[in-house]
């Protein structure tokens, strides 16, 4: 086993580490005050679950005189395996009371993979009221291929065909603790039902 792979669980390959996500994102949060100014009344829309680690980490990293309200709302589109269902669920939205009529919101999920999930909810958020809708995402699946027209304002790093784990995002519920992203290593997984 190659000594950086060592202290992950079997099954998984490192892809990106903690360091190298970090530095990522400082620059992400120095972007997100310039792409966004204070006056658009921002407010950072979270998507659960896969998003809580990277969303934390973001919105940490804005300068503390950057006015920004903070939400959740969550989805749902893999069920328990490595293929999407095609199929969006919202299985929680953000709380009624919250007023998107005028203003910018800043979307925050792990990945842009097909897109029809930020598709979805661009389209919802829209319907709430919400003026602007910026896609702000950790990961982006083969950048330029999706056929949802969803293109991010802002991400961290492209991946290829790799199923991701780790940072917030799962396999089947598991390996959201770790603190880098890992590929699932797939001959690794099939067959078993975990
Ligand atoms: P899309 O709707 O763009 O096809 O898929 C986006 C959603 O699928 C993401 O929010 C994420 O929950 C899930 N997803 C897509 N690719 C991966 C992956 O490699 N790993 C994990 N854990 N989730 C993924
Ligand atoms: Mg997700």
């Amino acid at each position: 086993m190659p000594a950086r792979a060592r202290g992950l669980p079997r099954g998984l390959a490192p892809l990106i580490s903690q360091a190298q996500i970090y530095r990522r994102l400082s620059a992400m949060a120095r972007a997100i005050p310039r792409r966004i100014p204070v006056r658009e009344r921002p407010i950072a829309i979270v998507v659960l679950q896969g998003a809580f680690i990277f969303a934390a980490d973001l919105l940490r990293r804005l300068p503390s005189t950057y006015d920004i309200d903070v939400a959740f709302l969550r989805c749902q589109s893999y069920g328990s395996g490595t293929k999407s269902s095609g199929r969006v669920m919202l299985l929680q939205d953000i709380d009624s009371e919250i007023d998107l009529r005028g203003r910018t919101v800043l979307l925050i999920d792990d990945i842009l993979d097909s897109g029809l999930t930020l598709k979805f909810l661009t389209d919802h958020l829209k319907r709430r009221g919400a003026k602007r809708i910026r896609v702000c995402v950790l990961l982006h699946r083969n950048p330029g291929s999706n056929a949802s027209g969803i293109v991010p304002d802002l991400a961290g790093f492209p991946v290829r065909s790799e199923f991701v784990v780790g940072y917030g995002l799962d396999y089947a519920g598991r390996y959201r603790h770790l603190p880098g992203l890992a590929a699932l290593v797939r001959h690794a997984h099939s067959g078993k039902k975990q």
